[in-house]
């Protein structure tokens, strides 16, 4: 049986478009094996958003080079634009938009199976991811992905919920929904639907299975699924993590994200006041072109006023092909690498704050894998706490109700429902 290894950089997306070669090539009779170890073909799945991106793209190649006859490059970074234009000859190419011909770039097309695609087990994951939206026509001002994603596709609801459905007869109790721009899915769909349509469709169709949404853009976001996620909270998840990526409104505008501060201050306070348990995560790109000390405090007094469960924090730098990489007024790097580093450290002040507040409430809690220690579990809660509690092996994959503790580190750990915390927890 031949061999295949996938090693995946990025996005959730990029994570979703290799669960989809990793299905082709499982159902054409080949065998999966971790990357790293020998095999007869290795997909390095790359990204290109930025120029470090790039970097360990081709990294990550030339260590495939050394491990398997045939090495595939596929992802972003190969897409028109993106920033792996030149590679080793012996490196083959498969556009991301190719991703179903990936048995015929291996000359493999009359394998068992063929290219049809399987909805089976997402394999070492307990939460599966189910892509319904591709490319994005927003073209934020340092943002490569419209170039090399292309125009903003949706994919049509009754395969969605047919993927769904057979993601949960495999076993999966949790399914994340994920797309570029995932707030637009729909808009090119006959009778336009939103993604609260979706999700009534997605629990129509499926009987238990919990879903959340991916990163979700705050421009057109749908607010109909606020609703939504009230109106079901056993079956989705009340955890939106929305980019804010800047709080003065002068460097928002100049990165052309069309919104406010106060706009996103307001969706996101409707989120938490309307969504029982709701916990808010973002992304914040600092020292973008043209930020001054003042553009800084503004951003880091803004974010004192949300109760942020985590802060995603990227220091900027430039990507060839941006209008930004044009702006000819850089924050030097010493003061991006400062800047960022005290958001990050605001960050982990906010999320301490939010999981004091969670403390001694049960949440349902999906058991992902093992702890370092032995006996006890790493979890996601609903609302995307991370959790660490003792239990039995048969936990593993199961969605279970957790009280929630405070570790002496701040960090959560809980105990099945109707025991009760010693002291300290
Ligand atoms: S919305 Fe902006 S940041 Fe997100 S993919 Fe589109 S252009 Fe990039």
């Amino acid at each position: 049986m031949p061999t295949f290894s996938i090693h995946t950089l990025g996005c959730r997306t990029n994570q979703a478009d290799s669960e989809q070669l990793r299905q082709i090539l499982l159902g054409a009779g080949f065998v999966e094996v971790p990357f790293g170890s020998p095999a007869d073909c290795a997909i390095v799945n790359t990204c290109t958003v930025t120029g470090e991106a790039d970097r360990k793209s081709r990294q990550i190649l030339r260590r495939a080079s050394r491990q398997a006859g045939t090495v595939v490059a596929t992802g972003c970074g190969v897409a028109r634009r993106g920033g792996l234009e030149s590679l080793p000859g012996a490196v083959l190419k498969l556009a991301p938009e190719s991703r179903e011909q990936i048995l015929e770039l291996l000359g493999a097309s009359d394998c068992l199976g063929g290219s049809a695609l399987r909805y089976g087990l997402q394999a070492g994951r307990s939460r599966a991811l189910l892509k319904v939206q591709e490319g994005c026509d927003h073209f934020c001002s340092y943002c490569i992905v419209p170039y090399v994603r292309g125009r903003s596709r949706s994919m049509p609801a009754g395969s969605l919920v047919e993927q769904a459905r057979a993601l949960e007869e495999a076993g999966h109790r949790e399914i994340v929904l994920t797309g570029i721009h995932l707030a637009v899915w729909g808009r090119d769909l006959p009778e336009n639907p939103d993604l609260a349509d979706l999700l009534d469709r997605l629990l129509q169709g499926t009987r238990e299975v919990r879903f959340r949404l991916s990163s979700i853009e705050p421009m057109s976001f749908p607010h109909r699924i606020l609703e939504r996620m009230a109106h079901f909270p056993d079956r989705i998840c009340p955890h939106l993590h929305l980019p804010l990526q800047h709080a003065s409104d002068a460097i928002l505008k100049r990165m052309r994200r069309d919104y406010t501060w106060a706009e996103y201050d307001r969706l996101a306070r409707d989120f938490l006041d309307s969504v029982p348990g709701a916990c808010l995560t973002t992304d914040i790109l600092v020292g973008f072109p043209g930020e001054t000390q003042g553009d800084f405090e503004i951003l880091m007094g803004h974010l004192r006023t949300l109760p942020f469960l985590h802060l995603h924090v990227f220091a900027y730098s430039p990507r060839k092909g941006t209008a930004a990489a044009m702006y000819s007024d850089p924050v030097p790097e010493s003061t991006r690498k400062s800047r960022s580093e005290q958001v990050i450290r605001l960050g982990e002040r906010l999320a301490r704050a939010v999981r004091r507040r969670f403390r001694g409430q049960v949440r349902p809690v999906l058991v992902e894998r093992a702890a370092d220690r032995e006996g006890e579990w790493l979890g996601t809660a609903d609302n995307f706490l991370q959790v660490c509690f003792p239990g039995p092996p048969a936990l593993l994959g199961r969605i279970v109700p957790v009280r929630l503790g405070l570790g002496e580190d701040g960090r959560l750990c809980g105990l099945p429902k109707g025991e009760e915390f010693a002291s300290g927890r």
